[in-house]
């Protein structure tokens, strides 16, 4: 495999300090990595070094698999009850009137439902803002009327933030809540909303919605009831290394005791149109170490997600080989989460053969998955009409004398 190969390149370089040697080892021998070495190799370990060692365990949890999956979003409402300082999506109620703020009915989200009616989908990720009209039982309603229309189609929706806003709503204990919306046809939880768990960064960051012990509990909830969830972390903003490592600490911890955790998302701070726009995004060199290191640090995480609206596809195409085994989904421009915040991707839609492509251009192996990690079809052979089409040169106008 190439990850060993590579990593043995690394361990074979003299100027390798003793530091760097022990963590090397111990990632070899499958150990687990402590706070202090996840601090070490955010402070320490170069784009090189922690590549080579986020390759390893990439290949040997996932090989060259790299899966993705055929999606769209629909987001309810960018109206938001709270003020998040780096969300360049939402307004505040007061702003309903701006042009740029949108809150659809039920039936029109029923509509963007049918829009895929035939079409090969098998998953819709919804998540927007909090707002007091989009409460129980109107996800109630809506996850019935999804499953009664499309049974099949998976129901990836919301976050801690909007449950334990709609179950403090409803004066219900998360368990009750998590029960109702598991009845109603949720079948999983995607992983937004955790930003960065220290409470200091935290309350600076995203005060008043849920808490990081609040955020953890619901999806403890709902791991306890059978379910599967994503997590995330929002990085590059005021945090400092010592916070991220704290943040995924508490995540690996929580999948010790649960195991419902399925992909990790680190998610990059785009800084247009917030109020943290004063600050500087990070380099592509810091993107791929934090890939790299969470990598390497989430030992009992099956996978690693680079979400592509985000950091666009060029660099969801390097990330393959720094830990990362997953790029999403097709996502049909449904997504304005991103896009409102100054990322590459301003309509992010790829087609099956383009995510194929992207996947295959850099040797790896393109997996389509389900929600659940299911294989659904491999694309290593698999040729498109685009292939055919392709004959390895460019014609060129003939002049004829
Ligand atoms: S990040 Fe979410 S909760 Fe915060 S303001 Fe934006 S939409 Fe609202």
């Amino acid at each position: 495999m190439r990850g060993i190969e590579q990593l043995d390149t690394v361990l074979k370089h003299q100027a390798l300090s003793t530091e760097h040697r022990q963590i090397a080892d111990k990632v070899l021998q499958q150990e687990r990595l402590s706070r202090d070495e996840g601090l070490f190799l955010f402070e320490h370990g170069d784009l090189a070094y922690t590549g080579a060692l986020a390759n390893a365990v990439r290949e040997r949890k996932n090989g060259e698999n790299t899966y993705f999956n055929r999606n769209f979003h629909i987001e309810p409402t960018n109206l938001c009850v709270y003020d998040c300082k780096f969300c360049s999506y939402s307004r505040l109620i007061k702003q309903r009137n701006d042009p740029n703020s949108w809150a659809f009915s039920m039936a029109e989200m029923m509509d963007i439902v049918r829009r895929y009616d035939g079409q090969p989908v098998t998953e819709v990720h919804i998540v927007g803002g909090v707002l007091p009209q989009y409460d129980l039982a109107f996800y109630q309603e809506f996850f019935q009327q999804i499953k009664a229309h499309r049974p099949d189609l998976h129901v990836k929706a919301l976050t801690p933030v909007e449950y334990h806003y709609i179950f403090k709503k409803a004066k219900i204990s998360y368990t009750e809540g998590m029960r109702l919306m598991k009845e109603a046809g949720l079948d999983s939880m995607p992983g937004g909303g955790a930003e960065i768990f220290d409470p200091e960064i935290r309350e600076q960051i995203a005060a008043d919605k849920c808490t990081a012990e609040q955020w953890l509990d619901i999806h403890r909830i709902w791991h306890e009831l059978g379910g599967r969830s994503n997590a995330t972390m929002l990085y590059g903003h005021i945090e400092q290394f010592k916070h991220r490592v704290d943040h995924l600490d508490q995540l690996r911890a929580l999948q010790d005791q649960t195991g419902g955790f399925q992909t990790f998302i680190p998610l990059k701070f785009r800084n247009q149109d917030n109020q943290m726009s004063h600050l500087p995004e990070n380099t592509a060199v810091e993107d791929l170490r934090n890939y790299a290191i969470s990598r390497i640090y989430l030992d009992n995480f099956d996978h690693i997600k680079a979400y592509w609206p985000m950091i666009g596809r060029t660099l969801a195409q390097m990330s393959l080989a720094f830990g990362v085994d997953d790029i999403d989904g097709t996502i049909d421009d449904t997504t304005k989460i991103y896009s409102m915040a100054g990322a590459e991707e301003q309509n992010p839609a790829l087609s099956t053969p383009q995510l194929v492509d992207l996947i295959r251009k850099v040797g790896r192996r393109p997996i389509e998955r389900d929600t659940l990690y299911n294989i659904l079809q491999d694309y290593t052979d698999v040729e498109f009409e685009e292939d055919k089409q392709w004959r390895g040169y460019y014609e060129l106008p003939v002049v004829q004398q």
